[in-house]
């Protein structure tokens, strides 16, 4: 289940059920009347950007009409229920750029029905960045995740999942290996061992969460598609930090390197003209 309202809109797929209980309602109105700003690629700037709503007023005549004065959630809920959510963000680099949701309540649930650019399209851009930090086909299988799950397909998203993660592991194994800080038998250990034995290079946030692969392992073994979906969202929202996290660290680096040549270089040119 999606726990935010960026959640619900970039990673969780259509027709999976939210809930509307004590910890739904928050969700609902701020997607209903709360300032909205996500983080998402454009697929029109071709870039990152900043996903904002204007005002309630591009809440078109869905939710936003009739329904503004009321104030506790369960009675938004009946009054809006069957009707359908417009939710119309503006990308901050270009006002014509935009994207849109929908959303309708079913029994005192909230049902994501559709979205434009598709959740593809709009990872497919996002997703690119990553390819400096991911095996070969690895944007593919993650783009793969992202369609079985729109088609409610839970447990065969969260079995491309989990292999980002054991790709993630190997890689940092082999790059230790190679630096002479790794010496044991990779496939000897455990996946939690694995985690603890590379904690000083693997991105912080799946350090910190390691029982995230066995949650991905549970679900490809025990759950079922219904429940994988349930929990694709912070699944994929998870595995898309820890990208992150890996991205930014191979950065630093980078330029860290650059910039230690360059003060070599410089170092070395200003002492051999005798200057201090
Ligand atoms: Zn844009």
């Amino acid at each position: 289940m999606a726990s935010n309202v960026t959640e619900l809109l970039v990673t969780t797929p259509f027709y999976s059920p939210i809930e509307l209980g004590d910890t739904g309602e928050p969700i609902f109105e701020q997607l209903v009347f709360g300032s909205i700003v996500i983080d998402c690629h454009c697929t029109e700037c071709g870039k990152d950007s900043t996903f904002r709503r204007d005002s309630l007023a591009s809440n078109g005549g869905g939710a936003g009409s009739g329904v503004v004065t009321v104030a506790v959630a369960k009675q938004t809920i009946k009054i809006i229920e069957g009707n359908t959510i417009n939710i119309e963000l503006y990308c901050a680099r270009n006002h014509a750029h935009k994207m849109r949701y929908w959303f309708t309540v079913q029994k005192g649930k909230l049902i994501k029905i559709g979205q434009y650019p598709s959740m593809v399209s709009i990872s497919r851009g996002g997703l690119r960045k990553y390819s400096k930090v991911i095996y070969d086909g690895g944007i593919r299988e993650l783009e793969s995740a992202m369609t079985l799950a729109t088609h409610d397909h839970g447990i065969g998203a969260v079995v491309y999942l989990r292999r980002i993660i054991e790709h993630l592991l190997n890689n940092h194994a082999k790059l230790a290996r190679e630096n002479g800080t790794f010496d044991a038998d990779i496939e000897r250990l455990d996946i939690p061992q694995r985690i603890e034995a590379l904690r000083d290079t693997l991105p912080r946030f799946l350090y910190e969460n390691k029982t995230i692969y066995g949650i991905l392992s549970k679900g490809v073994h025990e759950l079922s598609d219904e429940t994988c979906m349930q929990y694709f969202p912070m699944l994929l929202s998870s595995i898309l930090l820890i990208l992150e996290q890996e991205l930014s660290e191979r950065q630093r680096i980078l330029k860290e390197d650059v910039l230690r040549k360059e003060i070599h270089k410089l170092s070395s040119a200003l002492g051999s003209s005798k200057t201090d």
